[in-house]
């Protein structure tokens, strides 16, 4: 069993490439709930959606978000009866987000996945961190934010000064998984509110000391491949470069894979993690995420 740690951008563009050459059967993805909430009357999972249509080939590998040629009938007509939605949720997308909201309601936020991967013909188990709600606040120079509104609404602009969540239970599974893995995957999602929430899930890191970890930075140089990681890890006082995201995992991480671009930091690597692994880890087309799949894998003792 291979286990991956995974939030919604980084993490899934390495999965395609993980599911080509991994027997799926053989693969557990945990998955950031952070951001969970309710929006315009559904429960939007985005990073659980994000690898649920990755697992099932259907993502939108532009945005990363929602599903591939989708239409937006219901959401225009939701703006013109004056019900304007923060979220641009597409129409086979909402029908995924009704039917988790349903099944949440009535099974819990894990079971109502897990029945959902089995609908879209996934075989991998994906599980969500937690079943409980987070809350997440970005403090900000212009207030505190919800998490939406500063990365929708304001478009990640406001300066960061702090990153406050709770903290919350792990769901049922997700020690074990990691228990029962021959190696875990840290994908190259953002450290501070995609990975972070699952490290702080009681357990979590007790069990990938004992296991062999493999992190993808998904930091290149001194900034993020996209995304607000490095006004996140600037603000929680992480070096943004690889070095930062090795000083974070560095009490279980046994291989950090780095950028071609910045293999002049592997001695310094070398000094907080014992293997460093240099290779392409831009993944702009499937060739280069199968050859980084198979990398990692390679590099599994
Ligand atoms: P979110 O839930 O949408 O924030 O997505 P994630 O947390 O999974 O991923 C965001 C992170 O993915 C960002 O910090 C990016 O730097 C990283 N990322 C996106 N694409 C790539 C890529 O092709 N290579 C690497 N190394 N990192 C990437």
């Amino acid at each position: 069993m291979i286990t991956v740690l995974s939030g919604g951008t980084g993490t899934p563009k390495l999965l395609q490439g993980i599911k080509e050459i991994v027997n799926p059967e053989e693969l557990t993805i945990i998955v950031n709930t952070l951001e969970n909430d309710y929006f315009s009357g559904v429960y939007v999972s985005a990073d659980l959606d994000t690898v649920l249509y990755t697992m099932s080939d259907i993502i939108n590998d532009e945005l990363w978000y929602g599903v591939k040629g989708d239409t937006f009938i219901t959401h225009e007509r939701l703006e013109e009866i004056g019900c304007p939605e923060l979220l641009r949720i597409g129409d086979i997308d909402r029908a995924t987000k009704i039917q988790k909201t349903q099944l949440m309601e009535k099974y819990g936020l894990a079971k109502a996945c897990e029945i959902q991967a089995r609908n879209m013909g996934i075989k991998s188990k994906i599980i969500p961190m937690s079943e409980e709600q987070s809350d997440i606040k970005i403090v900000s120079d212009i207030g505190e934010l919800e998490f939406h509104d500063f990365l929708i609404k304001h478009q990640s602009k406001p300066e960061v000064l702090d990153v406050k969540f709770s903290k919350v239970s792990p769901a049922e599974g997700i020690i074990e998984a990691i228990n029962n893995s021959r190696a875990v995957i840290i994908g190259p999602s953002n450290p501070v509110t995609s990975i972070l929430p699952i490290l702080s899930l009681e357990g979590v890191r007790e069990a990938l000391k004992n296991t062999y970890v493999v992190a993808v930075s998904p930091i290149i140089g001194c900034d993020a491949v996209s995304g607000p990681a490095s006004k996140f890890m600037n603000a929680l006082g992480i070096e943004v470069s690889s070095v930062g995201v090795a000083q974070l995992y560095e009490d279980f991480l046994d291989n950090i894979v780095i950028d071609d671009k910045d293999s002049n930091m592997e001695s310094q690597l070398k000094q907080i993690i014992n293997k460093v692994t240099i290779t392409n880890t831009i993944m702009n087309n499937l060739g280069v995420k199968k050859n980084l799949a198979q990398t990692i894998i390679d590099s599994i003792p």
